[in-house]
């Protein structure tokens, strides 16, 4: 049974030269399978299917677009040069008439379902797998695909199912056990009791691959992606960023949930509960040893691991002298939010009680502040709360470390940083894990924000750097103005 799971994304297998990369990671590999390989469908395919399913339950055309994603798999067949193989071509030509007459059903009934979208979505790995293990099997690597419908239960959850572990871990258990070749297996999908298509949420690839690592107690598990790993800030505004050698699960999760999106925090579950490692690696790079994600990293010095950051989310302020006391407000205003389905990112409420705010992705500002409006009509209408307020143009920080439960003066540091660089905070939030300081800034500050903490944390160097300036003429005085 393979001890080991490797999970490649889309961008991995974009197209048959991201294919031919792959094989050369594969090829280094003993020839015992110990492993078992999940893909997920070819880049941009599956927001694709998307597209045409949406196009087609609106009754539009949609023949152009169905027709570049055939275009874009029999290219990828082409060139990968084993098209000769009759099989192959009755499968692809069998598959490719499937999903045309799912899309014309689709079609007539003007209607699309989340049920028929997890069975449009399945065609995507369907294909990607069916073209890499005959691929692999054309290169000498005797493999075959799995179609992970046969293994993951899940409930009727179309679009984000819920996977019955114990029944899944007891199938993935039973099949995979004798088989001699290499395994290729769809990611993302699964399938109720009753046997209709399932999908585990979207970027669901990684999830597979830890249910598939738990079931079968794998000592490892690899994520394939497209960045060499975890990054100690987001790349985009930080330049220095460095990759995360070493990261606990719980710090991987607290700095995906702020905006670090290389893994999904739920699919980390089922591999922190049997305490596998997940190795982050780079298709594009395999040489760097990417990021290590596992229990209990040792002897680590570092007060923070990294930082993560979200832009343009909106602050909702509640605030009013009848707060104050009153008990059960909490309660009504988490549950006339996530009655609007509206997801929370960080709360702050004063020892006062005179304020509470949260923030929330700005799609939702109206339906939240309407909602609010609503339930506390009576305490507006009566002065016991002042406006309900929102502020936009926000972004969130989150400080992200084990350390810092160690080293006191964390956010001494963090606050400081931010006080010398005139930024002001909006709001904080700092759970008792001790593992994450959370904040708000303004979307103009974010940028400042990130580097300025970066250097306070990450960097080295010294940080004193002496100019004498000798004789001021023009040059020199306009110098010492930029320096000023
Ligand atoms: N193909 C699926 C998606 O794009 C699953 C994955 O990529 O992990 O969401
Ligand atoms: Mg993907």
């Amino acid at each position: 049974m393979p001890t080991k799971i490797l999970k490649f994304g889309g961008s991995s297998i974009a197209n048959a030269e991201r294919i031919i990369s792959v094989y050369n990671i594969i090829k280094e590999k003993p020839k015992t399978y110990d492993y078992a390989i999940i893909f997920s469908a070819l880049k941009g395919v599956t927001s694709n299917l998307k597209a045409l399913a949406k196009k087609a339950s609106r009754k539009k055309k949609y023949d152009s677009e169905l027709n570049d994603l055939i275009v874009l798999h029999m290219d990828c067949v082409d060139q990968l040069s084993f098209i000769k193989n009759k099989k192959m071509e009755e499968s692809l030509d069998r598959i490719f008439n499937d999903l045309k007459s799912k899309l014309s059903s689709i079609y007539s009934k003007n209607h699309l379902s989340s049920k028929d979208l997890d069975k449009i979505f399945s065609f995507g790995e369907i294909l990607s797998t069916l073209i890499i293990s005959n691929y692999f099997n054309h290169k000498g690597i005797a493999s075959e695909q799995l179609d992970a419908r046969d293994v993951i239960v899940t409930d009727n959850n179309f679009g984000n199912a819920f996977v019955h572990y114990q029944r899944t871990y007891a199938k993935i258990r039973r099949y995979c056990s004798g088989k001699k070749r290499l395994q290729i297996i769809t990611g993302f999908l699964g399938a109720t009791l009753a046997g209709e298509t399932t999908t585990i949420g979207r970027n669901g690839s990684d999830y597979t691959a830890t249910i598939f690592g738990a079931a079968l107690n794998a000592k490892k598990i690899e994520i394939w992606t497209n960045i060499d790993g975890i990054k100690s800030a987001n790349p985009n505004l930080v330049e220095n960023s460095e990759t995360i050698s070493d990261i606990t699960y719980e710090e991987a999760m607290e700095l995906a949930h702020a905006g670090a999106d290389v893994i999904f925090p739920p699919s980390l579950i089922p591999a922190l509960y049997k305490n596998i490692p997940i190795s982050i690696r780079n298709t594009f790079n395999p040489k760097n040893s990417g990021t290590k994600i596992y229990k209990e990293v040792k002897n680590k010095e570092d007060a923070i691991v990294g930082i993560s950051s979200q832009s343009d989310i909106s602050l909702v302020r509640l605030q009013g002298a009848g707060l104050v006391g009153v008990k059960g407000t909490i309660g009504r205003i988490f549950s006339s939010i996530s009655k609007e389905k509206i997801n929370i990112r960080l709360i702050s409420m004063a020892f006062s009680e005179h304020s509470i705010c949260f923030a929330i992705n700005p799609k939702y500002n109206k339906k939240a502040i309407e909602a609010l409006k609503l339930e506390f009509e009576y305490e507006i209408k009566n002065k016991l709360v002042d406006q309900i307020l929102l502020e936009k143009n926000l972004s969130l920080v989150a400080v992200v470390g084990e350390g810092m439960r160690k080293n006191p003066g964390v956010s001494g540091r963090v606050f400081t940083t931010l006080g010398n660089l005139n930024i002001s905070i909006i709001a904080i939030a700092q759970g008792s894990s001790e593992r994450n300081i959370s904040f708000i800034v303004r979307n103009k500050d974010i940028s400042e924000a990130l580097k300025g903490l970066h250097s306070e944390f990450f960097d080295n160097q010294d940080k004193t750097t002496d100019v004498y300036l000798v004789g001021i003429g023009n040059i020199g005085g306009e110098l010492l103005k930029i320096i000023k």
